[in-house]
C-alpha cells in the first residue's frame, strides 16, 4: 500500500464514514482556492469534526511522512490552500460550532470552520459584532481569517484579524495540541499567537479560536463622494486622515470598477465619475455628526463633484453593494482578471495610481482599481482575455510591475490576501536572504519535518524538513505548470 492508502484506511477506521474522501471526482472539487488558475488535486481529503480528530489526522500524516494543508472555505486569493497531489487536505467544513458566546466578556470561542459573518449574527442580539470584515465574510472561515490575518473595509479603524484574536488552540505539525494566547489580551512571554496569526497554515492548524467581540456602534453614517480622477479621490483620503479623523472605512473605486459594479448590481453611483470614495463613520452619535461635517467639507475642498449621503439602512446597503460585489462584477467587463493585492503609504496613492495606469497603458492592458484607500491597501484588477494571444502574459507582467511599485514606495507585496503559493516568488524582492532564513528558522521550530503546508510563503525552502523529496513535486512552481 502507498502512504496515502495506509493513511486513508487508518483514518476511515478512526473517524468513521464520510470523513475521508478518496474518490477522484470528489477530490477535484478541492483542487484550488479562490485563485483558480493554480490547480492540484489533493491525494486525500479529511474532514475532522474536532481538535481530537484533527490531531489524530496530523499524527497519521507524521507517521507516514505525508504533507498536509489546512483548508477553511477555500476563498483565499493567493493559493494558500492549494493542495499537494501526494498530501492530505484537512478541511474544517465540519468544524462549524460556536462553542461559547460571552458578550459580557466581549469574547466568543469558535471552531475554525465557523463562517466570519455567523459570529456577528450570533453576537448581534446582545449588541455586539466581530469587527474584521473581509468582503468574503459571508463565506470565509475564521480559521482562514486567522491564517491570512485577514482585513476588510472596516479594519482601517478597528484593525486586522490579529487585533481581534485573543487565543488559538493549535494542532502543531507533529500532532500535539497547544494553546497560544488565552482568554484575555496580552499573555506574557514571546508573542507566539502573533506569529501564528498570518502564518498561512505553516505553523499548525487552528482548531479553536477565541475572538474579541466589539460593541455595535451607536451611530453609523455613510457618504459616497464622486471625484474626477482616482488621484483626486486619493488626495481627499489623505486629507481626511491628516485632519485626525479615523473613519471606520474609506474605500475607493475607479471608473472601470464602477462600470463593472453598475453592470452587475446597479448600485446607482454618480454617472461619469472618475472615482468614488465610500466614507463611513461610526461611534457615538455626537462624535459621528461632528466628524461627518468635517469629512464632507474635506471631500468638497478636494474636488468632489457629487456627494450622496445614505439616508437610511437601505441606501447604505446599496452604496456598499457596489463595493462588496466589485471583484466578482469585473467578470462583466472582462473574461479574465488577476486580483492583485499590495500596500503603499496612503500619501503615495495619487502617484502610484497614475504610475499603475501608465504601466497598464504601455502594455495595452486595462486595470480596474477597487480598494481600501484608508490604509493604502491596493487591489488592482488586471483585466485580460486568456484566449487572446499574449494577453495573459502581458497581464502577468503588469501585475508583477504593480508589486514592484508597492515595494519602491515603501509598501508591501501583500496587504491581506497573503503570500501563499502565488507570491512566494516575490518574497526575495522584499526581503534579503538573511531575513528569509531567519523567518524560516521560526517555521522550523514549529515544523522540523516540514510537513505543514510546505512550499507556501517561502520561495527557496532549504531549512529543516524543507528539502527536496517526493512531495516537493507539487510545490508551487511545478503546480503552476499543471494548467
Ligand atoms: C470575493 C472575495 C473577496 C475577498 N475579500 C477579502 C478582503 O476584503 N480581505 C481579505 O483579507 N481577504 C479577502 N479575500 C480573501 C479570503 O476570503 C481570505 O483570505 C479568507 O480569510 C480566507 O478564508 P478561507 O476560510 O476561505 O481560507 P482558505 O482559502 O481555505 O485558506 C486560506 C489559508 O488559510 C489556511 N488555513 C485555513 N484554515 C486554517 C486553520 N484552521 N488553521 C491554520 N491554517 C488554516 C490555509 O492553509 C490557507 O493557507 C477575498 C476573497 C474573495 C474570493
Amino acid at each position: 500500500m502507498t502512504s496515502l492508502e495506509t493513511l486513508a484506511a487508518d483514518l476511515r477506521t478512526a473517524l468513521g464514514p464520510g470523513r475521508v474522501i478518496t474518490d477522484r471526482q470528489e477530490l477535484r472539487t478541492y483542487e484550488c482556492d479562490g485563485l483558480a488558475h493554480y490547480k492540484v488535486t489533493p491525494g486525500l481529503v479529511v474532514l475532522p469534526r474536532d481538535t481530537v480528530e484533527c490531531a489524530r489526522t496530523v499524527r497519521a500524516c507524521v507517521a507516514e511522512n505525508v504533507p498536509f494543508v489546512a483548508r477553511g472555505s477555500g476563498t483565499g486569493l493567493s493559493g494558500g490552500a492549494l493542495p499537494h497531489a501526494d498530501g492530505v487536505l484537512i478541511v474544517t467544513a465540519k468544524m462549524r460550532d460556536i462553542l461559547e458566546m460571552a458578550p459580557d466578556d466581549e469574547r466568543a470561542v469558535v471552531q475554525p470552520g465557523v463562517i466570519n459573518l455567523d459570529v456577528s449574527r450570533a453576537a448581534a442580539a446582545p449588541g455586539y459584532y466581530y469587527a474584521p470584515d473581509p468582503s468574503s465574510q459571508q463565506i470565509c472561515s475564521i480559521g482562514g481569517n486567522v491564517a491570512e490575518n485577514s482585513g476588510g473595509a472596516h479594519c482601517l479603524k478597528y484593525g486586522f484579524t490579529t487585533n481581534h484574536v485573543l487565543g488559538v488552540q493549535v494542532v502543531t505539525p507533529d500532532g500535539d495540541v497547544i494553546e497560544l494566547g488565552g482568554r484575555a489580551p496580552d499573555t506574557p512571554g514571546y508573542d507566539l499567537l502573533g506569529a501564528f496569526v498570518g502564518a498561512e497554515g505553516t505553523l499548525g492548524i487552528a482548531t479553536r479560536v477565541t475572538v474579541k467581540l466589539t460593541r455595535l456602534p451607536e451611530a453609523v453614517r455613510t457618504l459616497l463622494a464622486a471625484f474626477g480622477s482616482p488621484a483626486a479621490a486619493g488626495a481627499a483620503t489623505s486629507a481626511i486622515i491628516a485632519a485626525g479623523v479615523v473613519p471606520a472605512a474609506i474605500e475607493m473605486m475607479d471608473a472601470l470598477a464602477i462600470e463593472a459594479a453598475e453592470a452587475a448590481v446597479r448600485c446607482g453611483y454618480p454617472p461619469g465619475a472618475g472615482a468614488v470614495l465610500i466614507v463611513e463613520l461610526d461611534g457615538p452619535a455626537a462624535e459621528v455628526d461632528a466628524q461627518f461635517a468635517e469629512v464632507t467639507a474635506l471631500c468638497e475642498s478636494n474636488g468632489a463633484t457629487a456627494l450622496r449621503i445614505a439616508a437610511d439602512a437601505a441606501e447604505r446597503a446599496l452604496i456598499w453593494k457596489g463595493r462588496k460585489s466589485a471583484f466578482a462584477a469585473v467578470g462583466r467587463i472582462s473574461p479574465d482578471y488577476i486580483v492583485q493585492d499590495g500596500v503603499i503609504p496612503r500619501t503615495a496613492l495619487p502617484e502610484v495610481l497614475s504610475r499603475i495606469a501608465e504601466t497598464a497603458g504601455s502594455h495595452g492592458v486595462r486595470v480596474a482599481n477597487v480598494f481600501h484607500a484608508g490604509d493604502g491597501n491596493l487591489h488592482p484588477l488586471v483585466l485580460f482575455d486568456g484566449t487572446a494571444e499574449g494577453e495573459a502574459d502581458r497581464a502577468e507582467t503588469v501585475s508583477g510591475a504593480i508589486i514592484d511599485l508597492c515595494i519602491e514606495y515603501g509598501g508591501s507585496i501583500t496587504g491581506e490576501h497573503g503570500v501563499g503559493a502565488d507570491k512566494a516568488k516575490y518574497m526575495p524582492r522584499m526581503y534579503s536572504a538573511d531575513d528569509l532564513t531567519t523567518m524560516q528558522l521560526l517555521r522550523c521550530a514549529f515544523d522540523p519535518a516540514g510537513l505543514a503546508n510546505p512550499g507556501k510563503v517561502f520561495p527557496t525552502p532549504r531549512l529543516c524538513g524543507e528539502v527536496p523529496r517526493v512531495h516537493r513535486a507539487t510545490d508551487p512552481a511545478p503546480a503552476a505548470d499543471l494548467f
